[in-house]
């Protein structure tokens, strides 16, 4: 029977530099290997041109490139970028470039579906089909760190993890992207320019805390109401608001952090003066600043909040002395939007397909 080769990515450096000692070839092979994987993107052993012929043969001979694929790429007016990736399984994800005139933001998919069902979140409907590896993930980053150059001339500068799934309930994974996005023998970029975007898994948290993460902390809580956020976001169910608030407490105290609350607001679920207060006060524990974000209509029965209402919140907010930002969606007319991402490839055919 033949055997599968595996991944070059997904071996561990023992077993390659196990691999280049058999094979006769210099130590230092090793390091140059693994500049081409991680800091330079390399998607082919071809492209590794200051390895020998000959190695990047045998290379070939005992290895792969399960390299994901763009199987559709769907630009918005406003510059915004949403990509659908094909993974060797043939499962599919989204990956998403948002331009702005001082930084290319991508975000990142961390699981295939999500199993959490939050009412608002289009990833919510699909359900939970399985984790991303870590080369995944970071595979989403150099593809679209190679369209990023096309699109807009530069490099991306920031990363999210917001796209499909929850990050913190596929842990090791995404921790392993963020090191070799952040360490200086991989992609090298700033841990201050990559944000991990949770529900408000707790025990992840306390985890991040313990682990010394260096990266921005957001936290998508959406109400500062127990009955609501049950409502909305059936995780709260385990991962109470009084349970976050402590742990989140514990993160900053260890960190040194200040937390970012994303807020989507919804017409008449959370946008009263009374949410704004018990926001307010949920907000007095630790250093935060409140990222408001508009509403993007998808299949539930949700409304945006008219644009008078959210302003009212916003100046309460800041009366009670608190950092809020608007943030105003991108990349709706192609479904990039927050909440939005779903495979949903018949609604794009008339798009730029790939
Ligand atoms: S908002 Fe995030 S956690 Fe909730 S269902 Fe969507 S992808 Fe999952």
């Amino acid at each position: 029977m033949m055997r599968t080769k595996p991944d070059i990515r997904y071996i561990s450096e023992e077993e390659l530099g196990l691999f280049l000692k058999e094979n006769g070839e210099s130590a230092f092979r090793l390091k140059q290997i693994k500049e081409w994987l991680w800091k330079k993107g390399a998607v082919c052993f071809n492209e590794m041109t200051n390895l020998s012929v000959v190695l990047r043969e045998k290379l070939t001979t005992a290895f792969t490139f399960q390299n994901l694929t763009i199987s559709q790429e769907l630009q918005s007016c406003d510059g915004t970028v949403k990509f659908v990736f094909t993974l060797h399984d043939n499962r599919k994800i989204e990956g998403v470039l948002i331009p702005s005139p001082d930084r290319v933001t991508t975000c990142l998919s961390s699981q295939v579906g999500c199993p959490l069902g939050c009412q608002f979140c289009a990833t919510g409907t699909m359900g939970f089909t399985r984790n991303l590896h870590f080369t995944e993930i970071w595979d989403q980053f150099n593809v679209m760190n190679r369209k990023a150059l096309e699109y807009y001339g530069k490099e991306i500068t920031n990363i999210v993890y917001m796209g499909m799934g929850e990050p913190l309930l596929n842990y090791d994974n995404v921790m392993m992207s963020i090191q070799l996005l952040s360490t200086e023998s991989g992609k090298g970029m700033s841990s201050s320019r990559i944000t991990l975007s949770t529900v408000g898994i707790t025990k992840g948290i306390r985890q991040l805390a313990d682990d010394g993460f260096k990266a921005g902390l957001a936290i998508s809580l959406h109400s500062a109401d127990e009955e609501i956020r049950k409502r909305i976001m059936p995780v709260t169910k385990t991962n109470s608001l009084v349970e976050l608030q402590n742990v989140l407490r514990y993160f900053v105290e260890k960190t040194g952090k200040r937390i970012t609350f994303e807020y989507i607001m919804l017409h008449g679920i959370n946008d009263s003066l009374d949410d704004a207060e018990k926001l307010a006060r949920y907000c007095k524990s630790f250093p935060v600043k409140i990222n408001i974000i508009e509403y993007n209509s998808t299949d539930s029965f949700f409304k945006g909040s008219p644009q008078k209402t959210v302003d009212t919140f916003v100046r309460f907010l800041e009366s009670r002395n608190l950092i809020v930002n608007i943030r105003k969606s991108k990349g709706q007319d192609i479904r990039a939007a927050c909440g939005q991402l779903v495979k949903r490839v018949q609604e794009f055919k008339d798009s730029k397909v790939q």
